[in-house]
């Protein structure tokens, strides 16, 4: 038995994994549905480095970030003593990509897609991991409520062709930077009032970030917020029309959608739109995916002045609120060799089959022929094929239907087409 552990708060993938995010099918079972989405949906594939200079995130999540505040990000010096981090989410990057390649001068707007590992020095719970992954999108370049639309019901296809249970989408208007210049202030000024019953966090957000005392989950700090004043009476004429147009795009798509006006979202660069896609599945960590509008942050980062909107949508969380998901995937042919100059006759109708695109597989053990079938039954083979002394001196094999257990001659002296076509029905 080994010492090593996998770092705290991660997990592996592996063959035989018992929990939702720990078995590989799966993983490739959500993926291929997301990819087959973003093909429909018209988004292209970016794929940014794990790592970035630190102040990129630091920057665009913003002072009252959990990222900065509580000190997520995994950050480290390069050799050149320049401050790195592994990145937390996924829009900085991209964003820096669709920047610095001039992605703005194509037919606006652009639309990207991306997979890949964050990583947020966080404790680990349930939901909750060091290392996870998100599957996210990004639509730069404009700022048509439109849009807004079509990302939210793109988080919506994804979870419903996972298997996501008892979804809602949460949706809010933060307004524009005006709008919330005109908010904070007031609502700064409530808080204070009320200070003595806040919880800690909320008290030190007041300076840098109020709106996040929205999510406390303190029951003093909600008491409160009962009667606080609220982000809809101060939304400027734009932002209003804009979710106007949002609500009514979301209800003629049938999207399972609720306003809920104490929704802030935890980076500081959202305008606008913001929502989450909780499902009921789920304990304490029920976000599943969550996104919003950032009309400042292109220019921010030195680009042009332009909006932009995505969402980012844990696969962990995904796995998690579909958790009875069965596996799908199986082998199609195993096959059982019963001498050892079967054995490369064997590999060449292997290669044959999985030309067709009929996954198959042979015994790599020299095992008796028991414990063959023993591994076909495991790798829930539909077929076993039996090739022995007796099939090669007649230049054929034998096909047995895994479930019903009828076995069936076919020649191959000719090629595989026949055993192809035996192993298709
Ligand atoms: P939370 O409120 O759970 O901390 P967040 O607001 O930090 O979430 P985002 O930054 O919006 O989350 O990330 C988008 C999605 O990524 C989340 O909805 C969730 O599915 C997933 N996610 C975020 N942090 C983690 C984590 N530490 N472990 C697993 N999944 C995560
Ligand atoms: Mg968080």
């Amino acid at each position: 038995m080994t010492d090593y552990r996998g770092p705290r708060g991660t997990y592996d993938v592996f063959p035989g994994g018992g929990e939702p995010q720990e078995r590989p099918e799966l993983w490739t079972f959500v993926e291929d549905r997301a990819r087959e989405l973003f093909g429909l949906y018209n988004y292209s594939e970016v794929s940014t480095p794990v790592f970035e200079e630190a102040r990129l995130f630091a920057r665009t999540a913003g002072e009252g970030s959990d990222i900065v505040v509580q000190k997520e990000m995994f950050t480290f010096l390069d050799k050149g003593e320049r401050e790195m981090a592994l990145r937390p989410e996924g829009t900085p990057g991209a964003v820096r990509a669709y920047i610095e390649h001039n992605l703005y001068r194509l037919a606006q707007p652009v639309k990207l897609f991306y997979i890949g590992p964050m990583f947020r020095q966080e404790r680990q719970q349930r939901g909750r991991y060091r290392q996870h992954t998100q599957i996210g999108v990004e639509a730069l370049g404009t700022s048509d409520p439109l849009v807004d639309v079509e990302v939210i019901s793109l988080l919506y296809a994804i979870h419903q062709a996972v298997g996501v249970k008892d979804e809602v989408v949460y949706v809010n208007n933060l307004g524009d930077m005006e709008t919330r210049q005109a908010y904070v202030p007031e609502l700064r000024a409530y808080l204070e009032r009320h200070r003595g019953e806040l919880d800690p966090d909320s008290v030190s957000r007041m300076d840098t970030n109020p709106l996040r005392t929205f999510d406390s989950k303190h029951e003093g700090t909600q008491a409160v917020l009962v009667e606080a004043p609220k982000i809809s009476d101060y939304l400027s004429e734009e932002a209003s029309v804009h979710l106007k147009a949002v609500r009514g795009g979301l209800e003629a798509l049938g999207i399972p959608y609720e306003i809920d006006d104490g929704l802030v979202r935890g980076l500081d660069y959202y305008t606008m739109t913001v929502f989450e896609a909780k499902s009921g599945a789920l304990g304490a960590q029920d976000t599943v995916g969550a996104g919003g509008r950032y009309n400042g942050l292109i220019s921010d980062l030195g680009g042009p002045d332009v909006g932009g909107i995505g969402f980012g949508s844990g696969v962990e969380r995904m796995l998690l609120a579909a958790a009875s998901q069965e596996a799908l995937a199986s082998l199609d042919v195993f096959f059982v060799t019963l001498a050892p100059e079967a054995r490369i006759p064997a590999m060449k109708l292997v290669g044959a089959l999985r030309e067709e695109g009929i996954s198959a597989d042979l015994d790599y053990g020299g095992r008796g022929m028991r414990a063959q079938f023993k591994q076909a039954d495991r790798t829930g083979a539909s077929y076993a094929v039996i090739l022995g002394e007796d099939e090669l001196a007649r230049g054929d094999c034998t096909v047995r239907d895994m479930a019903s257990g009828e076995e069936l001659v076919v020649p191959v002296a000719d090629g595989a087409k026949d055993l192809i076509w035996a192993v298709s029905g």
